[in-house]
């Protein structure tokens, strides 16, 4: 074992569920960052990137192979107040980004549900906002990114760079090289405020019906469902729609992060009980009227991270992600089925976010959002029981020519993966010969 990598028994994602062995590199600048490269090119390693280890299942996962943890790349090279150009390294987290740039009026051109994740993280998910209709996804305001590799050293790239790797890295999974810095365009803002609109939901087809019609004047919506509903009530729930306030002040959020679990919650603490007691709080949002408040960034879009470590509350046997996105022509029927089957099962998910794509296109290869409808759920893992619920879901997105994605996934099959990434190919025809995790091995298998 060099310096540069120590031993460490064992690395868990966000999930909780898998858990690998890694030898950890963690470069404290760029010029470490490459020497590291080329040690595990010399030593005919297998390593891959990390960043906040906020993906949930094994696509950030490399076992008996090697980490390079960026979290330590987190300078800034330049910002233009003027133009909201930012160049800094990629192990810099939107948490700490957005503290430096929101009092000088500019923000994320879109964030995904939580602040800790860096800037290398979001571009090789390609990560996506309640705003995905109207801005797209996190690539679409990538201008240019450096990207080291084993095999041909350091590259300057961008969109117009001969060959696909740009696209390529974008939605890249970290496979391509790893990423130095970044260039990002981000958006004005006059205030940290959103004024927020809310509105109980009754049904599943009242969504589609809310969510066009909420499109047109927010440029933020997002729906949280009861999974335990059925009948008539299926997909009832609270419909949030926002858009940036003009005044409030730039404040951004509190450095503090809220309190943490110390330990894993016992395995009963989200249990059904628990579970249609929380959904109760949706019940009784029924029989509110709309409502509109102004709420700060951090509560709009960042709810989860008032609590550290949320992801302990699922006990020691952890929790599986199920993101799927299902394209508009099939989305009504193919979400029905999906929460019937899930409301019948009784393995009801915690959290479930309901939410329109829009037609902006990627730059990437590989992303996950399209035109379409995404559904994402917590399952508390209870063995092969939730296994064969989700192999269930996987039927019904492969029928309904859907996709998974990728940053929630630690089981998806080849087969499905391939379907939904008709473009995987060309990623591995760009992969960096000496980067891989255990998703990619699986899925490509
Ligand atoms: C509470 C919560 C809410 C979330 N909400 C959303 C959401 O709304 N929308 C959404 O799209 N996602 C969402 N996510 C998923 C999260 O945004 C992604 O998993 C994100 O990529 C995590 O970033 P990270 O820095 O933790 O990266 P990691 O999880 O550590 O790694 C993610 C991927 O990035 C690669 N990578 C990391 N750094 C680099 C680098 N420097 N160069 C090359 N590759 C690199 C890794 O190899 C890996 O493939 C959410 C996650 C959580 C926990």
């Amino acid at each position: 074992m060099s310096q540069a990598f120590r031993s460490q028994t064992a690395k868990r994602s966000w999930g909780r569920v898998v858990e690998a062995h890694h030898d950890v590199a963690k470069p404290e600048s760029p010029t470490e960052a490459v020497a590291i490269l080329s040690e595990v090119a010399n030593r005919k390693m297998s390593a891959l990137p990390i960043g906040l280890g906020r993906s949930y299942g094994d696509s950030n996962l490399n076992p008996d192979g090697a980490l390079i943890e960026t979290t330590r790349l987190d300078h800034y090279i330049g910002f233009d107040p003027k133009t909201g150009v930012l160049r800094a390294e990629a192990g810099v987290s939107l948490n700490d980004l957005l503290r430096v740039v929101v009092p000088h009026g500019w923000f994320l051109p879109t964030t995904p549900g939580t602040r800790y994740v860096t800037l290398g993280g979001a571009i090789a998910n390609d990560v996506h906002g309640k705003n995905h209709h109207i801005a797209g996804s996190f690539g679409s305001h990538v201008l240019r990114f450096t990207l080291a590799r084993t095999d041909k050293g350091v590259l300057d790239v961008d969109p117009e760079t001969p060959g696909d790797l740009f696209a390529a890295t974008i939605g890249g999974l970290g496979l391509t090289g790893l990423i130095l810095d970044v260039d990002l365009q981000l958006v004005p803002i006059r205030s940290a405020f959103l004024d927020q609109h809310v509105e109980p939901l009754r049904n599943v087809d009242a969504f589609f019906e809310i969510a066009e019609a909420r499109a047109a004047d927010y440029e933020h919506t997002v729906a949280w469902i009861d999974c335990t509903a059925r009948g008539d009530r299926l997909g009832q729930g609270v419909f949030t729609s926002g858009n940036w306030a003009a005044s409030g002040g730039l404040t951004p959020h509190d450095a503090k992060s809220g309190p943490g679990l110390p330990v894993d919650a016992p395995g009963f603490a989200l249990n059904r009980l628990t579970l249609r007691a929380f959904n109760m709080t949706y019940r009784r949002s029924q029989l509110l009227k709309p409502r509109n408040s102004r709420v700060h960034y951090a509560g709009f879009f960042h709810p989860l991270d008032a609590i550290r470590d949320w992801n302990r509350l699922y006990g020691s046997r952890g929790f599986y992600q199920y993101q799927s996105v299902i394209p508009s022509e099939t989305a009504r029927e193919a979400t029905r089925e999906m929460l019937d089957l899930i409301a019948r099962s009784g393995q009801g998910s915690f959290l479930a976010v309901l939410k329109t794509l829009g037609d902006r296109p990627s730059p990437g290869l590989m992303s996950f959002p399209m035109r379409g409808v995404t559904l994402a759920l917590d399952f508390a893992n209870a063995g092969s029981k939730t296994t064969a619920l989700l192999a269930d879901l996987d039927a019904i997105v492969k029928t309904a020519g859907g996709r998974l994605y990728p940053a929630k996934d630690g089981r998806m099959p080849a087969d499905i993966f391939q379907q939904g990434y008709p473009e995987w190919e060309r990623v591995e025809a760009l992969r960096d010969p000496a980067l891989s995790s255990a998703f990619w091995r699986r899925v490509t298998s």
